[in-house]
C-alpha cells in the first residue's frame, strides 16, 4: 500500500458488517502511523441491516460453528458465545452448539465486540475516528480522494471503502402509505392493524424476517409473499 503523505487516512463508508471488519483487520495489521475513520449513519456502528434487528426471532441463516468472523479460526464466533454467556441471558437458547441458529443481533454484538477489541489493542499510532454521519459524495483529488458528509464535515482520504450494504428496494409507491418501501425500519409494522391483510413483495430474507414479526405480533389477516426482490 503507498499513500501520498506519512499520516495517510483510510475512510470507511458504511460501519454495518463488511466496514466494522475492514476497520478492525486494519487495527489489527497496520504497521505504520493510520487513521481510520469510520463513517456510519446509523447510531450504533457493527451492526448494518441484518443485524440491527431486535425481534429475537430473527436468527442467522447460517449455523454457528459456521459464522466465525475470522477464516483462519472457525470457532471463534462459539468461543465468544461461551465467554459471553452468561451477558447474553435470554438472548441465546440455554443449550447451544455449533449448529445452533443464533438470533441474528446477538451477531450483531459479535461483530460490535470485535472492532471494540481490535481498537483497544492497537498501537496507539492506528487511530479509529467513528463518525455518525451520512457520506453525500466522495470526489477525486490527486492519488485520493475528498469525502463529504451531510452535516457539513468533509476531509481528505487517501483510501476509501464503500460498505454501503443494500439499498432499500428502488419500487415506485408513488407516496402511497400503504406501500412500505424500506421494511428494515424498527417502526415498519407500528401502524398496522392486526386484521390488515398484508402483500409480500420479494420471497428472500426480508421477507421471512417480516413473516416472523408479523407472527410475534400475533397479527391475524393473511400475509401473501409474492416474487419480486429479496
Ligand atoms: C434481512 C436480512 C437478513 C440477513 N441474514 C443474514 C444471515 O442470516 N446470514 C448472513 O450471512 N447474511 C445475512 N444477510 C446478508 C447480510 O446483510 C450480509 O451478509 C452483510 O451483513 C452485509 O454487510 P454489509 O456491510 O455489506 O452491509 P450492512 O451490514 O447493511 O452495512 C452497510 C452500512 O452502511 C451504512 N451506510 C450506507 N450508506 C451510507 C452512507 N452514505 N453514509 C454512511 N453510512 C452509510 C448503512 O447504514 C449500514 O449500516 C441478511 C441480510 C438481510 C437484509
Amino acid at each position: 500500500m503507498s499513500f501520498s503523505n506519512s499520516s495517510p487516512a483510510i475512510v470507511i463508508i458504511g460501519a454495518g458488517f463488511s466496514g466494522s471488519l475492514v476497520a478492525a483487520h486494519l487495527l489489527k495489521t497496520a504497521n505504520r502511523p493510520l487513521v481510520i475513520k469510520l463513517v456510519e449513519r446509523r447510531p450504533e456502528a457493527g451492526k448494518g441491516v441484518a443485524y440491527s434487528t431486535t425481534t429475537n426471532g430473527h436468527l442467522l441463516n447460517v449455523s454457528a460453528g459456521k459464522m466465525s468472523a475470522f477464516p483462519d479460526e472457525p470457532g471463534h464466533l462459539l468461543r465468544w458465545l461461551n465467554y459471553n454467556r452468561s451477558a447474553l441471558t435470554g438472548l441465546l437458547p440455554e443449550d447451544f452448539d455449533a449448529s445452533t441458529f443464533i438470533p441474528r443481533q446477538v451477531f450483531g454484538l459479535y461483530i460490535q465486540s470485535i472492532l471494540e477489541e481490535a481498537e483497544a489493542a492497537a498501537p496507539s499510532n492506528v487511530r479509529l475516528e467513528r463518525l455518525e454521519d451520512e457520506a453525500v459524495a466522495v470526489a477525486p483529488q490527486g492519488q485520493g480522494a475528498v469525502v463529504s458528509l451531510a452535516l457539513g464535515q468533509s476531509f481528505a482520504a487517501d483510501r476509501v471503502v464503500l460498505a454501503l450494504g443494500n439499498a432499500p428496494a428502488g419500487v415506485k409507491t408513488d407516496s402511497d402509505p400503504a406501500y412500505l418501501r424500506h421494511a428494515w425500519s424498527a417502526d415498519a409494522l407500528d401502524d398496522l392493524a392486526p386484521d390488515a391483510p398484508v402483500l409480500l413483495v420479494g420471497t428472500g430474507l426480508t421477507m421471512v424476517d417480516m413473516v416472523v414479526s408479523l407472527h410475534s405480533r400475533r397479527h391475524v389477516a393473511p400475509s401473501t409473499p409474492c416474487l419480486g426482490g429479496g
